[in-house]
C-alpha cells in the first residue's frame, strides 16, 4: 500500500484509510479489532475517528483497545467539537466548543479513550466561528508543543475560516493545520470551486469523507427500492441523512457512472475510490466499512487504471 504526505507535512498516510464511524455502531469490538488486524496486514496504517462516533466516544474506545499493541505502526486522527446533544454524551461534560478550555479538556479525554499519549492528526470537527482563531490556534499549537498532538487539522470549515486560521498561525509562528476533511465524492464536487485551491495554497491536504457517499457508490442503492438487507439505510431510504445521498440528483448521476463502470469493467466503488486519489492534495481515501471483504475490496481500487480521457469522460457526467 503506497503511502502519500499528509499535506505539507512529513507525516505518511496510506492511500487507503480506515473510516471509523461504523465502530461503535455497526461493529462491535471484537469486529472492529478484526478490519484493523486486517488493515495492518494490508499494510494500511491510516485510522479516522472522532470523540463522537459510536456515541459519546466508543469508536475512540474500540479504535484504542486494537491498536494499542501497535501504536507505532498506526497514524491514528481523532477528532473535537462536534455538536452534541447537551446531556446526552455520558462522556462529555461541557457543551463542544473550539476554546483552549474545551481543547484541553477534550483532547485529555480522547488520549484516555484511545489508549496512548499522542494523537497523529487532531482535528477540529466543526468550525466554532464565534471563538478567535487566534485562541483555538493557539491552544492546538500547544498541544503539539507539550506532545500530546504531533498535527492538526480542520473538518467542515467554511474557506474563510480554514485561511484565516492558516494565516493567524503563519503570523505567529505557530502550527498551522496540515489537512482538510470535507464532503467530498463523485457525487458531492462542491469543494473543487474553493476549498481545493485553498488547501493547495496553503499546503492542506484534504481527507475526503463520505467517499461513497454512504455506499451510495458501491451501487448497492437503487432508486425506489428498498435498501439491502444490513445495509446503513436498511431502517429508512428517506430520513434526513439518508436522502443528502439517496435523491433524485444523485440516482441520475449514478446511473451514468454505472454505465461507464460496466463499459469499463470495472466496479463502480473502485472507480470512485481511485478518481478521488487523482485527485489534486487528496492523501488518504478514509471510506467507512462494516467488514474485513469491504476492506480487501476497496484496495483494489488502487490499482485499476483510469486515463486523461477517462476523467475527462467522469467530469462530464458528474459535474
Ligand atoms: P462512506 O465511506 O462513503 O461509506 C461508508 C459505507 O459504505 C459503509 O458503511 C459501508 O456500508 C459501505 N461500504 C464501504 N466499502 C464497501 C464495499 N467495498 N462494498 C460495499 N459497501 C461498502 O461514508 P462514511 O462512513 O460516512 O465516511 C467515511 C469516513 O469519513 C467516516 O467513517 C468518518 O471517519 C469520516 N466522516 C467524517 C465526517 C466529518 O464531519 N468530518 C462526516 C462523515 C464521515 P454498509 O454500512 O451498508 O455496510
Amino acid at each position: 500500500m503506497k503511502k502519500r504526505s499528509l499535506g505539507n507535512s512529513n507525516l505518511q498516510v496510506s492511500e487507503i484509510g480506515i473510516g471509523s464511524n461504523n465502530f461503535g455502531r455497526k461493529c462491535d469490538i471484537k469486529q472492529t479489532q478484526e478490519i484493523l488486524d486486517a488493515a495492518l496486514e494490508l499494510d494500511i496504517n491510516t485510522i479516522d475517528t472522532a470523540d463522537i462516533y459510536g456515541g459519546g466516544g466508543v469508536s475512540e474506545e474500540y479504535v484504542g483497545a486494537a491498536t494499542k499493541n501497535n501504536r507505532d505502526k498506526w497514524v491514528i486522527m481523532t477528532k473535537f467539537g462536534a455538536p452534541t446533544i447537551p446531556g446526552t454524551d455520558p462522556h462529555s461534560s461541557m457543551e463542544p466548543s473550539a476554546t483552549k478550555e474545551y481543547i484541553d479538556f477534550a483532547v485529555e479525554a480522547s488520549l484516555k479513550r484511545l489508549q496512548t499519549n499522542y494523537i497523529d492528526v487532531y482535528q477540529v470537527h466543526f468550525p466554532h466561528e464565534e471563538v478567535p482563531s487566534e485562541e483555538t490556534m493557539s491552544a492546538l499549537n500547544e498541544l503539539i508543543v507539550s506532545g500530546k498532538v504531533r498535527y492538526i487539522g480542520c473538518s467542515n470549515y467554511k474557506v474563510w475560516h480554514m485561511v484565516e486560521s492558516q494565516n493567524v498561525a503563519i503570523s505567529k509562528g505557530s502550527a498551522q493545520f496540515i489537512s482538510s476533511q470535507p464532503p467530498y465524492s463523485l457525487i458531492d464536487r462542491r469543494i473543487e470551486k474553493e476549498h481545493l485551491p485553498a488547501c493547495e495554497r496553503y499546503g492542506i491536504g484534504i481527507i475526503p469523507y463520505s467517499p461513497l457517499a454512504s455506499g451510495l457508490l458501491t451501487g448497492k442503492y437503487q432508486k425506489g427500492k428498498p435498501a439491502p438487507k444490513g445495509s446503513r439505510f436498511e431502517e429508512s431510504t428517506t430520513s434526513g441523512y439518508a436522502t443528502r445521498f439517496l435523491n433524485d440528483r444523485n440516482f441520475e448521476i449514478l446511473n451514468k457512472l454505472e454505465k461507464f463502470a460496466q463499459e469499463k469493467d470495472i466496479k463502480l466503488s473502485h472507480l470512485a475510490i481511485k478518481w478521488l486519489l487523482m485527485q489534486k492534495q487528496v492523501s488518504t481515501v478514509i471510506a467507512g466499512v462494516t467488514s474485513i471483504e469491504q476492506l480487501q475490496d476497496n484496495i483494489k481500487a488502487v490499482n485499476i487504471e483510469l486515463s486523461e480521457e477517462d476523467l475527462v469522460t467522469i467530469n462530464e457526467l458528474t459535474k
